[in-house]
């Protein structure tokens, strides 16, 4: 959230204002009289267009900013519930740039991506006008250092009464996305304020988790209360699930076998009223009965799922035992299992596998041979469905 990327900053000496943040209306009255008494008031979700949203408020004086938070605090921006709210003294602003550092995995480089005409439109800007938007590549070899930050400075067009200061501003910022271990961070915007000077007056960080040993105070920005339900119960069952949009459940054993089954149930789906995959979910080697009705649990308990498809490739763990693993799972499951399962298994021992299913006959299982086939399947009865 903007409030924690701000302290972040505040670390690695980032111009911020730290502001109060505050969970009710009445408490913005102490934070506002405070700061000063004019403030802006900012919703604390992670999800960007706060501002065009009705999201971000200024305020003349405490009364105002009790009003303007009992506004903010508990509506809904793209899904999220807003329960918290920054309060900071309202900045003058003469100018307002993009900037950012993210992970360019196509390049196997770091980018940053700046642009002097920053603010809310800054989507429409790349789109309309991306030769205000400059790309400069960075090797994580080399990093930022002052003729990097020129480089930056140069391309961006920075104003030449700011060039100094956003040098310096810019080698802080790669600062933090190196000592944090960061993948992305994003200022928008980054202002130039009227009585001078520069300061990042919004900010997004995300942080990869693989280093988090690294850094003990990481784990204070993870937000419980807003991660998905489903996703939290995979989670606690050690389930490696993500939550999307569609129609069809899908199981399958190994990331990449997973990736492409959401490949081919959206190509199926095209033909289907449109019908997408409804998650993520890698049930890993073992593929357990437990597992898989852990699995299957989670799925079923999504609304918006119609149909599932299991994709399994028996290898280390044959398809004989990933076959009496769902007749496990679904005796496990009894009533709960309520929606059609389209099941493909190939590799070691598949003729064991499918003569175990075949016999269970189970009334919601369909077994397809090969995995376009069973998306197809799988797509259909989830249109069907709807
Ligand atoms: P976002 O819409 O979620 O990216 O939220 P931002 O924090 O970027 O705020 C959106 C816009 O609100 C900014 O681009 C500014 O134009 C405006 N804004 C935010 N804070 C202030 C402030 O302190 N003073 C003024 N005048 N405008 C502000
Ligand atoms: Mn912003």
């Amino acid at each position: 959230m903007e409030y924690q990327a701000k302290q972040v900053f505040a670390k690695h000496d980032v111009p911020v204002t730290l502001g109060t943040v505050v969970e009710n209306a009445e408490d913005a009255r102490a934070a506002a009289e405070e700061l000063g008494g004019r403030v802006v008031v900012k919703a604390q979700v992670k999800t960007g267009g706060r501002g065009k949203a009705g999201g971000v408020k200024l305020a003349a004086d405490p009364d105002d900013a009790v009003a303007r938070a009992g506004e903010i605090l508990g509506m809904d921006i793209k899904g999220h519930t807003v329960h918290r709210v920054l309060l900071a003294p309202t900045a003058d602003i003469a100018e307002e740039y993009y900037f950012s550092f993210l992970v360019d995995r196509a390049n196997r480089n770091h980018l940053c991506i700046a642009s002097i005409e920053g603010g809310i439109e800054i989507e429409e800007v790349a789109k309309t006008n991306p030769d205000a938007v400059a790309k400069v590549s960075i090797d994580p070899g080399v990093g930022v250092d002052d003729a990097k930050a020129a480089e930056i400075v140069a391309a961006t067009r920075f104003p030449a009464e700011v060039a100094d200061e956003a040098k310096e501003l810019i080698k802080k910022l790669w600062d933090v996305f190196v000592k944090e271990d960061a993948t992305l961070v994003e200022v928008n915007p980054l202002v130039r304020l009227a009585e001078g000077g520069l300061e990042a007056l919004d900010g997004k960080v995300s942080l990869d988790e693989n280093a988090d040993f690294r850094h003990d105070d990481h784990a204070q920005f993870e937000d419980t209360s807003s991660v998905d339900p489903l996703e939290q119960a995979a989670k606690e069952k050690g389930l490696n699930y993500v939550k999307l949009d569609g129609a069809v459940g899908i199981i399958g054993n190994g990331a990449g076998l997973v990736m492409s089954t959401l490949d081919v149930v959206a190509y199926a789906g095209e033909k289907h009223d449109g019908v997408k995959p409804a998650n993520f979910l890698d049930i890993g080697g073992g593929a357990s009965a437990e597992v898989m009705a852990n699995g299957l649990h989670i799925i079923l308990g999504d609304d918006q799922v119609k149909s599932v498809f299991v994709n399994v490739f028996g290898g280390i763990t044959a398809c004989d035992a990933v076959a009496n693993g769902i007749v496990h799972a679904l005796e496990l499951l009894g009533d709960e299992a309520n929606k059609p399962l389209v099941v493909r298994l190939d590799g070691n021992n598949v003729e064991e596998g499918r003569r175990i299913l075949s016999e269970m006959s189970h009334p919601l299982v369909t077994m397809v041979d090969t995995m376009d086939g069973a998306a197809d399947r799988a797509a259909e009865l989830a249109a069907a469905a709807n």
